[in-house]
This record gives C-alpha cells, sequence and structure tokens, in this order.
C-alpha cells in the first residue's frame, strides 16, 4: 500500500492534558519588540540586516552564511556564543537584533506524544495586542509531523471548520510561519546541545528525525499567502539550515485554483486539496470558495501540478460528515472523480467544536466509505484520531485559554 499516513491537520487534533501554566496568564499586550528579531528571516533579509550594522558588502555573502548557520543548524539564542563571528560584529548584532522566538502562551500534551502549542505574535504595531496561533507536532515512530499555521484566521469560510469563524484575520510574514519550526525544535530539545524532555515521545527510528515533516494545515488559507508561505518554504528547505525536503512539506488548500501552478513552479512542494465533497451544489455549501473554482477546475489544476508521480501524489482530504456526504454513492463518485490524478484519500473523522451544525459520521459508515475507495485501489486510510484522550478540536486550545483567561481576569489575578 501506498505510504498516506503523511497528513494530519491541526484542526483534526483532539488533546487533552497538562495545559501548561503560562495559559493562566492574564493576557497582557507584549510591548512591541523594540530590536527584531533575525529568527525565521530569508537569506536576503539576514543580508539586508547585515547590511544595516554596516557589514561591507564584499562581506555580506560571507556572513550570511555564518549567522545563518548558527540561527538554522545550531538554534543559537545568544550572538555572544556565535564563535566564527568576531567579537565586535557580535556586539553590533546584539545592539541591533534579538535571536528572540515568539512566546509559547500554553502547551498541551497527548499521552500518545501529540503536543499543541499556542504561539503568542509579536505585536505588529502598538496597537496590536499580539495575534495568536496554533501549531501540533504529531510524532510517529518514523517520523515527526509539525502541523503550521499561514495566517491569523481565515478569510474563507468553510462551514464545518472553526478557524473559519474567527474574526481576526492576517497574514503571516515569512519569518512567523518558520519560527513555529524553530519553536517546536525548542520545545522537543530538538537543536544540538539540547536534551528532549523526559516524557517526550518522539520518532526513534535511525535517522529520523523529530521534526521530519512539515503540513500547512493549521489555521489559515497557505495559498492567500502565497508570497510568504514560499519564501518559507526556502529557508524550511535551505540545505545548510533546517534542512527539511521538500517533498516533506505539503501545503492544504481549499481550493484557490489560480494559486496551485505557482506554488508548485516556486515551491516544489506537495499538494493537499481540502475536497470534501463531490457534487458542486454540496461542495459549494461545505467549501464556499468552489462557487468561484469549481471541483472540475479544480481537480483540472491538480493534474498539472508539476513533478507528479506515483511516489508524489495530490492529498486529498475529506471530512467525514454524518448523513451529509458519507453514502457508498459518493465514495463512488470519489473514485471516479480522481481517476488519472495520482492521489491518495484521506478520510478525516469530522473533530466537533462549540455551535458545529455537523457530526461525524459512524465509524461502521466511515469503513465502508473507506473500504470502496480502497478496493478501487486508492490509499484511503482514516486518520487515526491522534490523542483521543481528548478535548480540544480546532481551535479550541486557543479558546480554552481565553477562558482560563477570563477566569483569571475575574478572580482579579
Ligand atoms: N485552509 C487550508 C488549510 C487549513 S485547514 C485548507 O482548508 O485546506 C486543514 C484541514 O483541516 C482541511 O482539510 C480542513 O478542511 C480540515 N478541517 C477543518 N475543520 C475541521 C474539523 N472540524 N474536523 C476535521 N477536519 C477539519
Ligand atoms: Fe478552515 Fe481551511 Fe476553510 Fe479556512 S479554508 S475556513 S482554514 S477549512
Amino acid at each position: 500500500m501506498k505510504d498516506s499516513r503523511a497528513v494530519f491537520s491541526a484542526a483534526q487534533i483532539n488533546i487533552m492534558t497538562q495545559t501548561i501554566e503560562a495559559a493562566a496568564r492574564p493576557a497582557t499586550a507584549a510591548a512591541p519588540a523594540k530590536k527584531p528579531s533575525l529568527v525565521g528571516l530569508t537569506r536576503a533579509a539576514i543580508g539586508d540586516a547585515l547590511r544595516a550594522v554596516e557589514v561591507p558588502e564584499r562581506d555580506i555573502r560571507m556572513r550570511t552564511g555564518q549567522l545563518w548557520h548558527w540561527i538554522y543548524f545550531h538554534g543559537a539564542r545568544d550572538f555572544g556564543r556565535m564563535s566564527s563571528v568576531a567579537r565586535p560584529l557580535q556586539t553590533r548584532l546584539a545592539d541591533a537584533y534579538t535571536l528572540a522566538r515568539p512566546c509559547v502562551a500554553a502547551e498541551q500534551v497527548s499521552s500518545d506524544g501529540t503536543r499543541k502549542w499556542l504561539i503568542r505574535l509579536d505585536p505588529v504595531d502598538a496597537r496590536d495586542r499580539g495575534a495568536e496561533i496554533e501549531c501540533v507536532y504529531i510524532p510517529e515512530s518514523d517520523r515527526g509531523t509539525l502541523c503550521v499555521s499561514s495566517q491569523v484566521g481565515c478569510t474563507l469560510t468553510c462551514s464545518f471548520c472553526h478557524t473559519g469563524t474567527q474574526k481576526l484575520v492576517r497574514n503571516l510574514t515569512a519569518p512567523e510561519i518558520v519560527r513555529q519550526l524553530v519553536v517546536a525544535r525548542d520545545m522537543i530539545g530538538d537543536f544540538p546541545g539540547m536534551t528532549p524532555p523526559t516524557n517526550g515521545l518522539l520518532p526513534s527510528g535511525e535517522g529520523v528525525r523529530a521534526v521530519s515533516n512539515i503540513v500547512f494545515m493549521g489555521m489559515g488559507e497557505p495559498l492567500y499567502n502565497v508570497d510568504n508561505v514560499a519564501d518559507a518554504i526556502d529557508v524550511l528547505a535551505d540545505g545548510e539550515g533546517l534542512s527539511l525536503s521538500r517533498r516533506r512539506i505539503t501545503v492544504s488548500t481549499s481550493g484557490v485554483v489560480p494559486e496551485i501552478p505557482p506554488l508548485g513552479g516556486r515551491t516544489g512542494a506537495m499538494l493537499a486539496i481540502s475536497l470534501h465533497a463531490v457534487r458542486d451544489e454540496l461542495r459549494d455549501t461545505l467549501v464556499p470558495l468552489n462557487k468561484k473554482y469549481p471541483i472540475r477546475d479544480l481537480i483540472d489544476a491538480c493534474r498539472n501540478y508539476p513533478g507528479l508521480s506515483n511516489a508524489r501524489r495530490v492529498t486529498f482530504e475529506y471530512v467525514m460528515l454524518k448523513g451529509v456526504n458519507d453514502s457508498p454513492a459518493e465514495a463512488r463518485e470519489l473514485v471516479r472523480l480522481l481517476k488519472g490524478v495520482p492521489a491518495k484519500i484521506n478520510l478525516i473523522p469530522f473533530n466537533p467544536w462549540p455551535g458545529a451544525k455537523f457530526e461525524c459520521s459512524d465509524w461502521e459508515t466511515i469503513e465502508k466509505f473507506s473500504d470502496i475507495v480502497f478496493n478501487a485501489g486508492d490509499a484511503s486510510p482514516v486518520r487515526t484520531p491522534r490523542g483521543r484522550d481528548i478535548l480540544a478540536a480546532c481551535g479550541q486550545l486557543k479558546s480554552e485559554t481565553e477562558k482560563v483567561r477570563a477566569r483569571a481576569r475575574m478572580m482579579g489575578e
């Protein structure tokens, strides 16, 4: 069977467990950072930062390479430890910049090792109280997958998705996207010289990296933020730094058809499509963007995605909604629809959230659906719901944290 366990989405992850005490702190607006952090910057932006502290043009390339190695290979937090950088330059850098990461406002750890972090971003201006995004780490025996966000909230309004109900929306910058991986590696002790947490369940196979895969399946629609997503992927995939394979980076879209070819051309990343319905009439209601880019156009764009082969397939995500999209006839139609497209299908059990109008399909229905797809030759694994000991659904870590804060405020803390 094809390898098909690759992707999980934050929306689908349920985690119960310990929430670290930071969550109980009342929300205070962080002061706007005086000095910018160099963490997450592209090579070009690091070059500019060096020019700004008067590093001569002839040295920019070499110095960029040095900083790159310290920041992304070593996970450096202190300019003073950059032994290949001359002391006076260390001082100039420390006077102008930091190596700070955004704050982890809350962490939830599941008994199966899944971790969900609520990351508070640095304010972009004086009025910004610091937006929050979610990031989920899913360790398995032979891989570790990090699910990252591309926006705060989402402008789209898929009717089964909690993120779509959030008001505040902005694009994440490329550094904000990259910092999610840096924070994750900090949290699981995965930079040289760090000790992994004692309760950490991490992938254990020989040569397997703690974070080997990235999926853009957290908050937001990545194809409404392609420039920053592409810049971030350049940093994530740079062989002298974080060194992720582009084939292990998957970008999930609800179907922004015109941006699919540029994504493939610019990033070489894998593509995932949130399909969820096989008829336009139904998909219009589940994924309203379908009215603009209907199923046929979407599948055509997938068929033409660069670099597809049996080994490099498009993932089609299909959330199982009871009595809505889960009939055997729809399973057969799904198989028909994807004929000729190198595809793998992920059936996702719907993850309920307060106020949601849907229920998850029964297990037998999911199995029947899965059998039809599987017998037709497409791998259709049902994503094993991770962290079934669980509380937080899509966006729920955030709402839980807000509840704790509200309680703290009421108690005058
Ligand atoms: N905006 C992008 C990526 C983020 S959503 C997209 O839509 O593809 C990541 C995945 O989680 C998508 O497949 C989305 O449809 C799915 N999802 C959203 N809410 C969900 C829920 N409540 N239960 C299960 N999956 C959900
Ligand atoms: Fe949710 Fe993705 Fe739809 Fe946005 S595009 S509302 S993140 S499923």
